[in-house]
């Protein structure tokens, strides 16, 4: 008698619980899906026009669908929802779940927030207004990136690469200053330091992310040594001198973040006399997932005014999605739009009969991974000879140079991504650190790249992302390993050759398997549902070492 007494009043208590939850939610849904939507439009029409009214317009915007989460008694409301665990039915479980890390990270006094922001834009106008001054002449980013692609005299490249550095010194103070502040509102919210705090609101557990990362660097160490040593002898051969005089200015790049160009195939005069945005319509719809609808809201060309770079937006989550792009007829822009219809049909093919607050990707890296799946294409010669870009005989002829080049970039990224991913977490942790050095004795460790003798210099503070997107940087690293573990389950447990329902099956795997779920489950749950497994790195590395 005592037990179904419990028993019901229980289920008594979870019922009303749950329903003061439905109620939450219709009246959420009531005020955030127009601030959602007018946000989203807003923000399309500025990139579109780029006139100061349409931005005015988008950042007003912005800021009202962003301060809706400031609200301190809805807040409250979902803590004690959350609090007395009464709310089981999983779908209700799972918004509230969602809504109270979105409200939680609204809960940050807002004058921490603005001083936040002041500090961010004025280290923005430092790196907005810095040049590299060589011998009085300045120089911009991309002039500082072209000298170090092109240039093979040492002095000149020591003199670009050392004239890049001297950011450093300009913003390292007020970046430290800007960690440290981070970490007081985070620890306000109750976390350790801002780095925690950004992975656990985005859903991911730090621990979880250095698992895997610590298992994609055992399983390609190995393969990356290798590489490295070819890559050595390559540069040391075009700058004709040893290898054990290579220097961090030798490697191409600013933060040798991408690879050498030891394998050339030059995709570009394949996409020359192609449209690309007819291809990758055609092949979307041949997997059982056409774009027509997303195309037909899309601005996909050049105009003036407009953003030069691209994207894809849900404006509403019930099918208004659309990207912005600036096609050209290369293997880039042949890419660019594969990856962003990539996002496209993730947003546009979600599952309408879910609540607001879940019709959307899993986290932001399984959504770059999808797109990142699809992108890949636009270089694979297998691909291409499908598409009919190219006959049978050019594709055996330029595999081997293709699959080189990709491993060689996924490589190079991958240890740069390591780089970044230990850098913010360490720094976090600790800012008072000697954070010059630790940068260094994480390059060397993971990108093998000597530090020149006795520089003490803030050599990490010259990459933007360290202080203007943080704690993000990971996640790019995390969609390609997601784009290599589909490809792998595809290959095994989905398409069998390239038939028409071999297409069709691949289409359909993405649909009910990825979009439809939404953000229904735990990102990792997702991926174990769709593939079998939680995410890991070990496809990834399969397809990047030999
Ligand atoms: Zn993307």
């Amino acid at each position: 008698m005592l037990l179904m007494t419990m028993l019901w009043s229980c289920t008594s208590k979870q019922e009303k619980m749950e329903k003061r939850m439905n109620d939450f939610i219709s009246s959420y849904e009531a005020a955030a899906i127009p601030l959602y939507k007018e946000s989203a439009l807003a923000s399309w029409d500025a990139n579109i026009t780029g006139t100061p009214e349409a931005w005015a317009r988008s950042e007003k915007a912005s800021v009202a669908y962003i301060s809706f989460y400031t609200n301190k008694d809805a807040f409250a409301s979902l803590k004690e929802m959350k609090k007395s665990e009464m709310v089981k039915d999983p779908i209700l479980a799972r918004q509230l779940e969602l809504l109270f890390n979105m409200y939680l990270a609204g809960q940050i006094d807002t004058i921490l927030i603005s001083k936040q922001v002041r500090m961010e834009t004025e280290i923005s106008q430092k790196f907005t207004n810095f040049r590299a001054d060589i011998n009085g002449k300045l120089l911009s980013d991309n002039e500082v990136e072209d000298i170090l692609r092109h240039s093979v005299s040492g002095g000149k490249l020591q003199e670009a690469w050392e004239g890049h550095k001297m950011i450093g010194p300009l913003v390292a103070d007020d970046i430290i200053r800007l960690v440290k502040h981070r970490n007081t509102i985070a620890q306000e919210l109750g976390f350790n330091n801002y780095h925690q705090m950004s992975l656990e609101l985005s859903g991911q557990d730090p621990e979880d992310v250095t698992r895997i990362f610590d298992e994609l660097d055992s399983l390609t160490r190995g393969s990356f040594i290798k590489l490295k040593g070819e890559i050595d002898n390559y540069f040391a051969k075009r700058y004709g001198i040893a290898v054990s005089d290579l220097k961090p200015w030798h490697y191409q790049n600013r933060f040798f973040q991408e690879a050498p160009e030891i394998y050339s195939v030059d995709f570009d005069k394949y996409y020359e006399k192609q449209d690309p945005v007819k291809l990758a319509a055609d092949y979307y719809s041949s997997i059982g997932l056409p774009v027509d609808a997303i195309l037909a809201k899309s601005d996909l060309y050049e105009k003036p005014g407009k953003n030069q770079h691209a994207f894809s937006t849900d404006i509403d989550r019930a099918g208004d999605v659309r990207t912005l792009d600036n096609i050209r007829p290369d293997s880039y822009w042949m890419n660019t739009i594969l990856h962003e219809l990539g996002h496209g049909v993730y947003s546009y093919y979600n599952d309408m009969s879910l609540p607001f607050t879940l019709r959307d990707a899993a986290h932001a890296f399984t959504t770059e991974a999808v797109a990142n799946y699809f992108g890949r294409l636009a270089t694979n010669p297998a691909w291409m000879n499908y598409m009919g870009i190219i006959d049978t005989e050019e594709m055996e002829k330029i595999s081997d140079d293709a699959f080189n080049a990709f491993r060689l970039q996924q490589l190079v990224f991958s240890r740069w991504a390591q780089v970044m991913y230990r850098f913010e977490k360490s720094m976090y942790e600790d800012p008072d650190q000697d954070l010059n050095q630790l940068w260094w004795d994480i390059v060397e460790k993971y990108q093998m790249i000597k530090k020149p003798e006795g520089r003490d210099m803030p050599d990490w503070a010259t990459k933007i992302h360290i202080a203007l997107y943080p704690c993000y940087y990971h996640n790019y690293l995390l969609g390609e390993m997601l784009a290599s573990q589909f490809t792998a389950y595809i290959i095994t447990s989905v398409v069998k050759g390239d038939t028409d329902s071999d297409m069709k099956a691949l289409g359909e795997f993405f649909k009910t398997g990825v979009f439809m779920p939404g953000t229904r489950y735990q990102w990792n749950d997702m991926i174990e549902k769709a593939t079998g497994e939680k995410l890991t790195a070990k496809y990834y590395a399969e397809q990047v070492v030999n």
